[in-house]
């Protein structure tokens, strides 16, 4: 049987960056939901498909070609898009598409079918709890609010983005709004994850925390 490392946790927590090592350490595929959700969104944007038109988004899940690479690039129809779909407008538009509980089954289908045949860390909100709530291995990845804020901001100004700190705030405390208060597929804490507060560790004493709990 393969194995399935499942990671939930709010954006930012650093769980993309942690998952990508542990899967490269592993040899295992690694997977990221949320690029998944945002190539919707950016298809969405470039199709001029409103956030009310469920239908017409459900169809564009259903229709792209998502290819991600184990070095956490993004291509959507064979265009690489990594960097589109970390955009603000389509960051803003993809927390209200993952609302949307129809596209979410369509989600589930095509999510576990790629882990249906090799070793996967997957990473995004209801892993854990939706897609495979009895994957081998269960992580709920955290960092305080302040935290993930600082480490946005640092991103940022490493990749010379200027940005506005208050903005990134209210932008990360609006998606967890978003993410831990919609209907289905939220994003929650169980007993049965294993959890890590990242606010005072580095990445790699996060990464030797979850290699020691799989060992
Ligand atoms: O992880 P990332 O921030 O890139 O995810 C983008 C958005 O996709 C999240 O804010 C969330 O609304 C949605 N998402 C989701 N379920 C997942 C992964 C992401 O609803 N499993």
């Amino acid at each position: 049987m393969n194995k399935i490392i499942a990671i939930d946790g709010p954006s930012g927590s650093g769980k993309g960056t942690i998952a990508k090592i542990i899967a490269s350490k592993l040899g295992y595929t690694y997977i990221d939901t949320g690029a998944m959700y945002r190539c919707v969104s950016l298809k969405s944007i470039i199709d001029n498909v409103d956030i009310t038109e469920e239908e017409k988004l459900i169809d564009i899940l259903k229709n792209i070609d998502i290819k991600l690479t184990n070095d956490g690039k993004c291509f959507m129809d064979n265009i690489d898009v990594t960097d589109d779909i970390r955009r603000m407008d389509v960051t803003k538009k993809v927390s209200k598409i993952s609302c949307i509980v129809p596209l979410r089954e369509v989600m589930k289908e095509k999510q576990r079918d790629i882990a249906k045949n090799t070793n996967v860390v997957m990473e995004g909100r209801d892993i854990t709890t939706v897609i495979f709530p009895n994957a081998d291995y269960k992580f709920y990845i955290d960092a305080s609010v302040e935290e993930r804020v600082n480490r946005r901001y640092k991103q940022n100004k490493e990749k010379g983005i200027e940005s506005d700190i208050e903005e990134i705030r209210q932008s990360i405390i609006d998606r967890d709004y978003d993410d831990m208060n919609r209907e289905i597929g939220k994003l929650q804490r169980t007993d049965d994850q294993i959890y890590i507060d990242t606010s005072n560790l580095t990445i790699d004493e996060v990464v030797s925390k979850i290699l020691e709990v799989i060992k």
